[in-house]
Formats: C-alpha cells, structure tokens, sequence
C-alpha cells in the first residue's frame, strides 16, 4: 500500500530531517517534491495543491523554522495534514470512522457499487464482521439480478462467513427482494440486514433509479459505496456520480492490498466529503479492516503503523511475557532467552515480512534484509543458535569466544559467521533499549526510529 509514495516521502524528510536549520526556501523546495509525490500517486490535482498550501502555510512560520527540530516539526504539520486529508480530522484522533447501527433493528446496510467492485465480497466481509467483532445478529440478501449467479455467490460467502442468507426467489426483481428481506429480518430478530444491490458496468440512469427504490423501500441508516481503489481517480469521479443521487454514508475501498500508488484513498474524502470506512485488503473474508487516517498517514509517512503493530501484538502474543520482557528490557536485563522469547513472537506475528511494513523504519531494514538474503528462516536459524548455548551463555552472552561460537555453530547447524550476527543483533538491541530508557522509557520510541 503506498510504497511509492511512501519511498518518496520518506526520501524528502530524510534530507528535511537530517539538517539543523531550515529557512523558507527549503521548506518550498521539499513541498514541491512532495507535490511531484502526491501527483505520481495519482492525487487530484486540486486536492494536492490545497494540501500544499495548507503545509507551507503552517511550515514557514517562524515558530517552527526557528525551533531546535525544524525538520522534525514540518515532516509533523505534513502528518497532520496527511490525516486531514485521509479524513481524519487534523487535531483529532484520526481514527476511522464507525458504521451508525444505533437505529432501531433492523438497520439497513445497502451496498452500491459498479460490477467487479468487489460489492459482494465487501457485503460478506463486513457481515462476518459485524457478526464476530460487533457481536451482531447479521443477514445478507442479493438484489443483483443482472449478474448470473450472483445471489447464489453471496450465499456460498454467507454460507463461508457463518451468515445467513436471504433464500433466493428466482425471477423476483430487486425492490419485492428488498421488502421480503426486511420482513424475513424482523421476523428473525435479525439486527442488521446488509443489501448486496446490483452493479453495472457503468453508472447509469437504470441503475441509480434501481438503487434509489431500493432505497426508498428500505430506508438504509448506511449506503456504503464499494470501489476499486486499483481505478485511482476513476473511483473518485465513481463516488462523485453516486453521491450526486443516493445519500452516501461511507466508502468501502478495496483492492487496497494491490494498490502501489494509493490516489483514490488521498482524495476521496476532499473530493467527494465521504470517508472511506473500510478498506479491503484481499480476497478472504477476514481481509478487511476498518480505515484509520491516522495510522494510514504514518504508513504513508514511513512512521510505521504502530498502533495496528501492537494490536496484532495483543491479539497474538501472552500479554503477561510481553510485560515481563518489556520490564527486562528496561531494566537492562535482556538476555538471550529474552531475544528467543522475542523471536517466537516475531514468528507468531507473521514473520519478518508484515513486521517490516509496520514498524517505524523498518522499510529500509527490509530492503536490507532482502539484499542480505535475511527472511523468516534466519528466524528459525536464529532460534536454533540460541538452543545450543548453554543457560549460562544465554545470560551472559560475553562468556561466547570463538571455542564456544564454533561449538554453538556446529550444534544449531548453522555457522560461526551467523552465530556472530546473532551476538551483535543481541548487542545492538541492549544498546537501543538503553537509549530508549535514556529517553524517558517507551515515549521516546518514536524518536529513536523516526
Ligand atoms: P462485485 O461484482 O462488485 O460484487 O465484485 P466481487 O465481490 O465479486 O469481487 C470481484 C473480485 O474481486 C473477486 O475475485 C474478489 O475476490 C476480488 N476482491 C474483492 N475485494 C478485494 C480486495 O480487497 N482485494 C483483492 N485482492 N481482491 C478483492
């Protein structure tokens, strides 16, 4: 998501970063990069320029240019205004935007949206989330009887998410679904009732007039445009059209997993003023996730999305072990059991892979770590170092000298030129963790990656 952006980005503050002094000229010039950024991502173009000006503004203020950190201080209005962009609002969280299901049951969620979108799979998706996150009581119905076999394909989604389905009635046309849907949900004590509508290849009359019966039988609390982000600013001018005649709640915008350049997700929100709710990020029905500016900006921004790093964290990890390393850590404890402990939950996290586009800084350490050859078997290598050192040199890996490192070698089957990398990393990681506690504990994080 983003990389090219994100590698632009991150190449203009690097340099904005590196210098002790800015004045005006400098912060115009790196604005104007950004600009070219923006552009290649495929921003309207108009939603770039404002973004521009709004930064320059706040950025040649003489509050900031004087500050000890200029650099630090610009690349942060850039973040802010990034999450404006994104939808969030500037000061505020920056998080995403929660669907309204507080209407009385049941509350209806139409999804609307070209042929191909990925409607029908975003509709499964979302129910599956309602239902298991949200603790929901979820139906689907298919009103799209253009496509062949389309209702018959949310019902094999309904069947995979755990949902149920709206029972197909071969020949009833969308508007009589729609009712039958709503009375079977209230029937049902169903809480939320999602309506997949019919897509075509292009907006047009028959279709907007379709949705908008629809509508008015079914009277939605959410309409959630689904689009392609992979169609940059066709998905723009797509959510344009579409809100000119439904009231629009929210955007779902998939394919982000695919999508490089990232336009239709910046320009969303200031063109069309909906936010973009969820973003689907694959074609599983758990790949969805609700859409956070925030987080998105520091991604963008190579900051690394942290905050989703440590939920993945919680969600995997034993919180208990994560206290006591983290306490370890501070207090300067970190051995080579707690690295091991570590490494485990690297892998239980998914490996060195989904870390790196997650962590603060860790971009340019992947493209390392791939022109090193380094990937999840070093993990396991790694591992296997560390079980053939003894309990004592694992708490005290200065007893390792080259008699040991050769027979720890030998024992994990790996080499003494890993088994000394491994030392370092160890190393390395102590002196870091030093730094941090330096830096008045885990607050200081930020800035020792940044
Ligand atoms: P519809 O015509 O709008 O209902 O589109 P579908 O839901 O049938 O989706 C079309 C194709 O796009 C299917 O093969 C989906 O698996 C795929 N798809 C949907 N959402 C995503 C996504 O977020 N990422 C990826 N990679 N594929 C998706």
């Amino acid at each position: 998501m983003f990389d090219n952006l994100s590698d632009r980005l991150t190449g203009v503050f690097d340099r904005l970063r590196g210098r002790g002094s800015l004045n005006e000229q400098d912060v115009r010039e790196a604005m104007r990069e950004v600009r070219i950024a923006l552009l290649e991502a495929d921003v309207a173009l108009p939603v770039a320029r404002d973004f521009i000006n709004r930064v320059t503004e706040k950025a040649v203020g003489q509050q900031v240019l004087k500050s000890v950190t200029p650099g630090q201080q610009v690349v942060k209005i850039v973040n802010d205004e990034l999450v404006a962009m994104l939808g969030g609002d500037a000061e505020g969280a920056g998080e995403a935007e929660p669907l309204h299901l507080d209407a009385r049951p049941p509350v209806v969620i139409m999804m609307v949206g070209l042929q191909g979108s990925g409607k029908t799979t975003s509709t499964a998706k979302i129910a599956r989330l309602l239902k298991d996150k949200q603790g929901k009581k979820p139906m689907m119905a298919s009103l799209d009887v253009n496509r062949p076999a389309a209702q018959e394909q949310l019902k094999v989604l309904g069947e995979q998410a755990g949902v149920a389905t709206l029972p197909i009635v071969p020949g009833q046309q969308p508007v009589d679904i729609a009712r039958r849907a709503l009375e079977s949900a209230k029937l049902q004590a169903v809480d939320v009732l999602l309506l997949d509508t019919a897509g075509r290849l292009h907006v047009d009359e028959a279709l907007m007039a379709e949705m908008k019966a629809v509508a008015s039988v079914s009277a939605p609390t959410e309409v959630l445009l689904v689009v392609d982000s992979l169609t940059g600013q066709d998905a723009v001018n797509v959510a344009q059209s579409f809100s000119d005649e439904v009231p629009l709640t929210g955007v779902v915008l998939t394919r982000m997993d695919g999508d490089a350049r990232g336009g239709a997700a910046l320009s969303m929100r200031a063109v069309t003023g909906k936010p973009i709710k969820f973003a689907g990020t694959g074609e599983k029905l758990d790949a969805i996730e609700p859409f956070h500016p925030r987080r998105v900006a520091d991604r963008i921004l190579g900051m690394g999305d942290v905050v989703s790093l440590v939920e993945k964290a919680a969600s995997v990890v034993d919180k208990e072990e994560a206290d006591k390393l983290a306490e370890r850590m501070m207090k300067g404890q970190f051995d080579m059991n707690d690295l091991r402990t570590q490494l485990g939950q690297m892998q239980k996290m998914g490996g060195l892979g989904m870390l790196a586009g997650m962590m603060p800084g860790m971009k340019k350490a992947k493209q390392a770590m791939a022109a090193s050859g380094m990937d999840d078997k070093v993990l396991v290598h790694m591992d296997a170092i560390i079980g053939s050192m003894t309990r004592k040199e694992r708490a005290n890996p200065a007893l390792m000298n080259a008699k040991r490192k050769k027979r720890v070698a030998a024992g994990s089957g790996t080499s003494v030129q890993e088994v000394n990398k491994l030392l370092k990393m160890h190393q390395e990681m102590g002196r870091a963790m030093k730094q941090i506690r330096k830096m008045g504990g885990l607050k200081g994080l930020g800035a020792l990656f940044g």
